[in-house]
């Protein structure tokens, strides 16, 4: 399997092109409005494949635009989770956009989706991964309990393939 850190070929302008598209579908098809703001958070959430805090997206707003009230960012950034575009990580108290939208919805109203997250505490980087076998344990888990799950974030972080090898190289 492909290091999903660092997959060979990756053109990031193309993970960005195929993000908005996929948000542009999502949102036309649920009848909601991918306001030119939202698009341009969910832009700059994308500059990368590592978390963005809230903060960091109000700076730079603000260096685009001036003033910009935080409550803005923050309506956007309910606005793009709610719609599965973009999934918050409670342990780095940050941003990522989903590769997947457009794909996985779960069956739910609402686009959010189960998300998992390995997230390497070295280079900042998260991926999302998905497996199936993982899911129907958890769903069985919750089903056991008479759970209804409403939220299903996880978060994994350690340090992935290439920077333990750095770790071991001494680099
Ligand atoms: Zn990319
Ligand atoms: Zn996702
Ligand atoms: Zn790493």
């Amino acid at each position: 399997m492909d290091n999903p850190f660092a997959p060979p070929g990756h053109d990031h302008a193309s993970c960005v092109l195929s993000a908005l598209d996929a948000a542009e579908a999502v949102c036309a098809r649920r009848g909601e409005r991918l306001t030119p703001l939202r698009r341009r958070v969910l832009e700059l959430v994308w500059r990368g494949h590592r978390p963005v805090g809230a903060y960091d997206l109000l700076a730079m707003l603000q260096h685009e635009r001036g003033r910009v009230a935080p409550p803005t960012v923050y309506r956007a950034l309910d606005f793009l989770c709610e719609q599965g575009l973009v999934h918050r990580l409670d342990s780095l108290q940050a941003f990522i956009g989903c590769g997947q939208a457009a794909d996985h919805q779960d069956g739910r109203e609402d686009g959010r989706h189960r998300a998992h997250f390995l997230i390497c505490r070295d280079c900042g980087i998260a991926v999302e991964v998905r497996d199936g076998q993982l899911d129907g344990a958890i769903s069985h888990l919750a089903g056991r309990a008479g759970f209804a799950i409403s939220d299903e974030t996880i978060e994994l972080s350690g340090r992935c393939a290439d920077c333990q090898n750095e770790w071991i190289m001494g680099a």
